[in-house]
């Protein structure tokens, strides 16, 4: 289950831009380290700093279920292949639906690590994907965003169906 930390759909802090980490000081370890844990608890693949209401630009993410868990600061995209790929991405922040979202197949993102130290990543597949929609969480979008709009209908009924229910 997700952590009630996490933000669920609706709250407007998903929609909030993420500014830059100057520094990676204790405190922002410390909350690292609890997303971490939040991650894990909630059997995630990736969980943006702006979905537990830190407005700064890091994540943290695991490419294979029972993988580490890596900590990207400040991550930015710099190459995206031409070629596009289609994957069901699902989300902490909204669980009940995966919404399907053409990305880029193969992407080159550059960041630090927690101690400030550069990072390259060269992504695709799953990682490319996944690595995309946290970026995309510290710009305050959603996949919902992404997707075509027939199929952004049918997640957002998805989505409301629950609360029509319980009114
Ligand atoms: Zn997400």
């Amino acid at each position: 289950m997700p952590d009630e930390w996490i933000r669920q759909w609706g709250d407007p802090t998903l929609r909030e831009l993420a500014v830059p980490v100057a520094r990676v000081d204790d405190l922002l370890r410390r909350q690292v380290e609890r997303m971490r844990r939040a991650l894990v608890a909630a059997d995630g693949a990736g969980l943006a700093a702006t979905q537990v209401g830190l407005l700064r630009r890091l994540f943290v993410y695991r490419v294979e279920r029972d993988g580490p868990v890596e900590v990207l600061v400040n991550p930015r995209v710099v190459a995206r292949s031409e070629e596009i790929e289609l994957f069901a991405e699902g989300c902490l922040s909204y669980l009940a639906v995966t919404v399907a979202v053409e990305r880029p197949s193969a992407v080159r993102i550059i960041g630090e690590d927690v101690e400030g130290r550069a990072v390259t990543i060269e992504a695709e597949g799953f990682e490319a994907s996944l690595l995309q929609h946290e970026i995309d969480h510290l710009d305050g979008i959603l996949t919902l965003d992404r997707a075509e709009p027939a199929e952004r209908r049918r997640a957002i009924a998805a989505l409301l169906a629950p609360r029509a229910a319980a009114a």
